[in-house]
């Protein structure tokens, strides 16, 4: 079984019934999971009630994608004493972000801390990863092995390193927090990560990272005008099959 599953599509804060950014992405029971912003831990505990998660990988130290791995640790510290520690690839910041929120339990209880940006074998993957335009040190991230690709932008302004960062990358998982005209260095726009998606020769676009309230068809309808393959939209329990070219939702919504 090698599939995505969306835990959160919201840029900057969830909107009801949502979460912010996270990814599960499951590889022949490999379990990795793609930032853990505000409200995704209950989404990933449906799927993995004891937090039993073989890595953890942290885009940046906004609390819209790191917040709830401060909760993944109390999973882990409380229920799940003893249990052998969690690799966590992050940025810079993001575990000061976590001790920040409650400094008597230690992230490194329950992670094995690895600095990105950085390259890893990770599980049946290898993770590479470079640094992208973002208010704060953001790590845009690539995973590989056999019979898939697939890479995510975490937070990030236009720039020439998403071309490589994406080539490829079915599906290439881009924030596209605005609509319109560009209006930030350090977020795109849908109708820019259409762009680079094709600049990147991505196979899919997965479109996420919306501002809340945005009407997401518009998003679309932007994206394809620059991206002529695929565009899906990242939507809360969207499971993307990683072999098979087409999005099917499950029914455990
Ligand atoms: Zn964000």
């Amino acid at each position: 079984m090698r599939r995505l599953t969306v835990l959160g599509s919201c840029g900057a804060w969830p909107e009801a019934g949502r979460a912010c950014s996270g990814f599960l992405v499951e590889y022949d029971g490999f379990r990795l999971v793609l930032d853990l912003g505000y409200a995704t831990l209950p989404r990933l505990l449906a799927r993995c009630p004891g937090g039993e998660v073989d890595a953890v990988v942290v885009t940046h130290a906004h609390p819209d994608h790191c917040v709830d791995v401060q909760a993944l640790l109390r999973v882990r510290h409380f229920g799940a004493r003893g249990a052998a520690r969690i690799p966590l690839y992050c940025a810079p910041g993001v575990v000061e972000r976590i001790s920040a929120l409650e400094p008597s339990e230690d992230p490194r209880e329950a992670f094995h801390v690895r600095p990105l940006p950085g390259a890893y074998r990770v599980g049946p993957f290898r993770l590479e990863s470079q640094l992208l335009p973002h208010h704060v040190p953001n790590a845009g991230v690539r995973l590989t092995a056999p019979a898939v690709t697939l890479a995510y932008t975490g937070d990030s302004g236009p720039a020439a390193a998403l071309a490589e960062l994406g080539a490829g990358a079915d599906p290439f998982i881009m924030e596209a927090t605005h609509q319109g005209d560009p209006a930030s260095p350090y977020l795109m726009t849908a109708r820019e990560a259409g762009r680079w998606a094709a600049r990147a020769g991505a196979r899919r676009l997965m479109l996420t990272h919306f501002w809340p309230g945005s009407d997401r068809a518009v998003s679309v309808g932007e994206a394809r005008e620059t991206f002529g393959g695929e565009v899906i939209v990242a939507d809360e329990d969207l499971v993307v099959d990683l072999t098979v070219a087409s999005p099917s939702r499950t029914s455990e919504r």
